[in-house]
């Protein structure tokens, strides 16, 4: 059965407008695992002439171009991720670089199955979706999900959802929800499933799964079923293929002196005191612009802050010894910054 929690909608909606904290709201954890990395590639399918992927290039021993399992996976991983953390999911990835489980330089099969295992076991996660691309030596293709044999009924749901949302987006061959003892499913301790979401062996498959914009489809509508199966109700548009705007949350600001050059540009008269710049930054390091800040003169009084499109806010700040503290002026959001403004010089 799905977890079912009252409130869930009302909380994921605020959840999406504010971008705040999400382990508040109680969505369960999600385990995305990105199949292969590092010195296993997973399957290999040729690349139609001309193919723009937006993954690394990779060529074959005839120096052909193709197309890397392991690359796919982790692009779909990525965009999944960042679908959840948008809509406040807490989230897992058993891997984030071009490496084995965990990161860490690949070793053996066994070593990095266990490690993915692990990861999700200890967290420990609700849900676990591994991501893999299939390959086949008979003309095959279409979309299959995986279970555990003899999987439990949550576990089923999960998997019915995810495939009848890939194949509504996806538009490839429904090849089923399928049982099998493969490592990730069977050594997890929550619902998991294995997404194989098209061939590396079809030419019609690659050929899709060559392009970014497919690949978004296939995250979005593993999103969408991980949402409706959370209990969530209607996920919303899914499988437009266009990636969102990614949702940013100021995780950090700061502030620096910046003397009076720029104040004169900004238009702030400097002459009683000296100017301060803020940076908010998101999640990734970036600076962000246009976040509403709030900044405290070491008096105790409020002062304007004058943002500008480089993510960069003007404070001019009284030469009065004290704390000068910046804060970024949402709801949920308690990010700020303290500076010690020195005295007049005389
Ligand atoms: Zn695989």
């Amino acid at each position: 059965m799905p977890h079912v929690r009252i409130g869930r909608t009302l909380l994921a909606a605020v959840a999406i407008v504010v971008a705040t904290a999400s382990a508040a709201l109680a969505l369960p954890v999600v385990a995305i695992d990105p199949g292969h990395g590092g010195g296993d590639s997973g399957a290999v399918g040729i690349l139609p002439p001309g193919a723009v992927t937006g993954l690394e290039p990779r060529v074959n021993a005839q120096l052909q171009p193709v197309l890397f399992e392991k690359d796919v996976n982790l692009d779909v991983a990525n965009r999944l991720n960042a679908w959840l953390m948008a809509r406040g999911f807490p989230t897992l990835m058993t891997r984030t670089t071009d490496n084995a489980g965990g990161d860490v330089p690949y070793t053996d099969v066994g070593t990095d199955l266990r490690a993915r295992t692990d990861l999700a076991n200890a967290r420990p996660a609700e849900i676990f979706v591994s991501i893999h691309q299939n390959s086949a030596r008979t003309p095959a293709s279409g979309t299959e999900t995986y279970v555990k044999i003899g999987a439990p009924e949550p576990t089923q749901a999960l998997a019915a959802a995810i495939q009848r949302s890939l194949v509504a987006c996806l538009g490839l061959p429904d090849r089923g929800v399928r049982e099998r003892s493969f490592f990730v499913v069977r050594e997890t301790t929550m619902p998991a499933v294995l997404v194989e979401g098209g061939f590396l062996s079809s030419g019609t498959d690659v050929a899709l799964l060559a392009q970014p914009d497919f690949r978004q489809k296939m995250a979005e509508a593993i999103g969408g079923a991980v949402w409706s199966y959370a209990g969530l109700g209607d996920p919303g548009p899914i499988c437009s293929g266009a990636a969102a705007a990614p949702v940013l949350v100021p995780k950090a600001v700061t502030i620096a002196r910046a003397g009076k050059a720029l104040t004169t540009r900004a238009g702030i008269n400097p002459r009683k005191g000296d100017l301060w710049i803020a940076t908010v930054r998101d999640q990734s390091g970036n600076p962000m612009s246009s976040v509403p800040l709030r900044a405290r003169l070491p008096n105790g009084k409020g002062v304007a802050v004058t943002s500008r499109p480089d993510g960069k806010a003007l404070i001019a700040v009284p030469r009065r010894k004290g704390k000068l503290v910046v804060a970024v002026a949402m709801p949920g959001i308690a990010v700020s910054a303290t500076a010690q403004v020195p005295a007049r010089p005389r």
